[in-house]
């Protein structure tokens, strides 16, 4: 029997240099390598004749060698195997590049089985290029004659090898242990795992493979939530911090905020202190969008559980974020003797000292003289210890999974009380991504605005009305306003959009709007860079007109969440339909944060086509959504789920190999199996590949 971790360059054939491009897709061992599934099929089944062949243009044929022989182009250094076959019907002319190995494989005289594409060469005519090609006495047909699987791969590993590697492994795949017991293949009727992973590669038939997709869905969606059940049910069985209710205090700190609490807000707050006083950890969720005042309600959470005695963290996705809301809650908290530090990869201080050092803080932090400390959520990933850590908030991060909760329930090893866990989102997490990822995760919403916000107004704008769009603007920020110009990652190559930011800058600052002062944020930026420019940004003299120390800002998407600048009232979205409509919602949450009437334009780019037809209807999806919430089922069903979080906000998806958050159907099946399942077991004792499955993707110590 194989052994799954058997690493592959113990494999059969593969030598330094393909494992290292095996490397480069994540597959270091004989079961990544069978867990690496094609991401379409080529239907070269039907075995055709040549004649045919040349009418349709792509098929598998069954034919003899003639001639064979390689030679190099002079010219582009490279190497040319030309063949003629033939069938009774006709014959063909077949080139291949760069596989001079072939001449020594393949002989004239030789009958074989070729499958690819013809394609048409000026000079001579119809050719059969680079075809895969098989012996005719293969009995087990892996490259021709069939659905042939096409896998993600790198440049220099090909098809053809993925192939053979995992077909040589899946000989052995049939006495695979199946860890889904079978009481639950019977009742949803799955084929086992041996056999699925056999037809996913090579599938017998398009029934077979809509069987093996199925039964690898429900694997990947069970296992995830399985999972998330288990560290759930482990959670609610922790001790956690006993908050008692400052009722007096909470009151005085609403009665002065310089605004009144809207009823969504009390709510929330209310649902989340009767959680901290239940003895049990909270495991909350706050949705609530762009600009509905989540802070507020944190704080009040803040408040609550430092009256208690017991610390604070409060995590944010950047650095830039992580400093706006050291100062926010800070302010907030001024009036009490709470020592508030911020801790960033590049600066740490206090609310007492200015600045001081980082593994002070962390010392501080452990000795309990720091109360409340406001970081990325690379807090969780370092080696802080709390002395006592009572509550952990997270801002606006989607892929906060069990995983995670789990880090933070130990963060503070010493008191053996679980912290209790707030999560703020402003991106509306559909209800089936939600169930996924979160298990059954309590949910409080803000579904209102503060009173005396306007509506955004939100124009698609094409070429030809971008001037109109520029003269408006020019008139605004004449008016003391300030705009943002957000632009899209235009090449793969520039991850931070380094270039596509400057290119507008350059265009912004010289040719359009060379009267007014523009700033410039990107992620390549050193934090204080950065900090000095939203600073800036945010520096104004809100009365008089063209005070304003920048009045644009050119921004990539680093400017997304939680940024707060109510003298923003315009937005320009270049290049909007490359940009997920749930992003693109967040994004013009940046403005309308004030009492000015705010304006968003999506600049569209014309290309040629349907696509563009298609992509218009989506932004215009964003002008007629009522809530976020509309929108995000609307790009799942669009765009898929991938692109619902932006680029790099997806990496939970990596446990989705062939699964997606839009299989709602397989979703709920597998959450009905999982509560059906343990209504009839305690635990996963009597189930020991399952158990040993689920502890390969969490620290056992998690639930057990
Ligand atoms: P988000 O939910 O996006 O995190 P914030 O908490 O940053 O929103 O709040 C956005 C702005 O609204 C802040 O400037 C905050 O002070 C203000 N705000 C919060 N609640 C209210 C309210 N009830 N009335 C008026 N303004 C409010
Ligand atoms: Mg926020």
């Amino acid at each position: 029997m194989l052994n799954f971790n058997k690493s592959v360059c113990d494999l059969n054939r593969v030598g330094k240099s393909t494992t290292k491009q095996l490397e480069k897709i994540g597959i270091k061992t004989a079961e990544d390598l069978l867990f690496h599934y094609p991401f379409r099929y080529d239907d070269y089944r039907k075995v055709i004749s040549v004649a045919e062949l040349k009418t349709k243009r792509s098929g598998t044929i069954k034919v003899k060698i003639s001639l064979i022989s390689t030679h190099r182009s002079p010219k582009k250094r490279m190497s040319i195997t030309e063949a003629v076959v033939s069938d009774q019907s006709d014959s063909l002319k077949v080139i291949w590049f760069n596989q001079p190995f072939l001449t020594k494989l393949l002989k004239s005289g030789q009958e074989i089985y070729l499958a690819g594409k013809i394609e048409t060469d000026d000079y001579y005519g119809l050719q059969l290029v680079n075809p895969s090609h098989e012996l005719c006495q293969n009995r087990d047909q892996i490259h021709t004659g069939r659905l042939i699987p096409i896998y993600p791969t790198t440049n220099r590993l090909s098809q053809k090898q993925l192939r053979f590697l995992i077909h040589q492994i899946l000989s052995s795949a049939q006495d695979i242990n199946d860890w889904l017991p079978r009481d639950i293949r019977t009742d949803h009727n799955l084929i086992s795992l041996g056999f699925a992973l056999r037809q996913i590669h090579f599938p017998e038939n398009k029934d077979w493979l809509e069987k093996a997709v199925h039964r690898l869905k429900f694997d990947e969606l069970f296992l995830i939530q399985l999972k998330n059940y288990l560290v759930r049910q482990k959670i609610k069985t922790q001790p956690a911090a006993l908050i008692e209710f400052k009722l007096e205090q909470t009151q005085e700190f609403v009665k002065n905020l310089p605004f009144k609490l809207i009823d969504a807000q009390r709510k929330a707050s209310w649902e989340i202190i009767n959680d901290l006083g239940k003895g049990s950890p909270m495991n909350r969720l706050l949705e609530g969008d762009v600009g509905s005042g989540k802070t507020v309600v944190a704080v009040i959470a803040i408040l609550n559980v430092l009256l208690n005695n017991y610390q604070v963290a409060y995590m944010a996705p950047t650095e830039i974020l992580a400093e706006q809301h050291f100062k926010n809650i800070s302010n907030l908290l001024s009036k009490y003797r709470f020592k508030v530090a911020l801790l960033t990869r590049s600066s740490a201080k206090t609310n007492k000292n200015e600045n001081c050092k980082k593994s002070e803080i962390v010392k501080n932090l452990f000795s309990r003289k720091i109360d409340l400390v406001v970081g990325t959520h690379a807090l969780i990933q370092e080696k802080i210890k709390f002395k006592n850590l009572g509550l952990a908030i997270v801002d606006e991060q989607h892929r906060f999974g069990v995983e995670q909760r789990a880090k933070i329930m130990q963060l503070s090893p010493e008191n053996n009380l679980s912290p209790h866990f707030l999560s703020l989102s402003a991106t509306p997490i559909p209800r089936s991504v939600a169930l996924t990822l979160y298990g059954d995760l309590d949910l409080s919403i803000i579904d209102q605005l503060p009173l005396g916000r306007k509506k955004i107004i939100t124009k698609i704008v094409g070429s030809k009305e971008k001037k109109e769009v520029y003269n408006f603007i020019r008139a605004e920020i004449k008016n003391g306003r300030q705009a943002f110009i957000i632009c899209p990652l235009i090449d793969p190559s520039d991850k931070l959009g380094v270039k596509s930011v400057k290119e507008e800058y350059k265009k912004i600052s010289e040719e359009i709007f060379p009267e007014f002062k523009i700033g410039l944020l990107h992620g390549r930026l050193k934090t204080n860079e950065k900090e000095k420019i939203m600073f800036d940004f945010s520096s104004l003299n809100n009365q008089s007109p063209n005070k304003n120390k920048i009045d644009i800002l050119i921004s990539t998407t680093v400017v997304e969440v939680g940024i707060d600048i109510p003298n923003a009232s315009i937005m320009i979205i270049e290049g909007a339909e490359r940009f997920g409509l749930a992003q693109l919602y967040q994004l013009r949450g940046r403005i309308g944060r004030d009492q000015y009437q705010s304006h968003c334009f999506l600049f569209f780019e014309e290309t040629a086509g349907v696509s563009s037809e298609k992509t218009k209807k989506r932004l215009e999806a964003l002008l007629s959504a009522k809530n976020g919430f509309e929108l995000a089922e609307k790009d799942l069903e669009l765009r898929g789920p991938g692109e619902l979080f932006g680029t790099g906000q997806s990496g939970f998806l990596a446990d989705l190999k062939i699964a997606k958050l839009s299989d709602l159907e397989i979703i709920k099946q597998a959450q009905q199996t999982i509560r059906k399942f343990f209504s009839q077991i305690n635990n996963l004792d009597n189930y020991p590949l399952l158990k040993k499955k689920i502890g390969e993707t969490i620290t056992t110590t998690h639930f057990e």
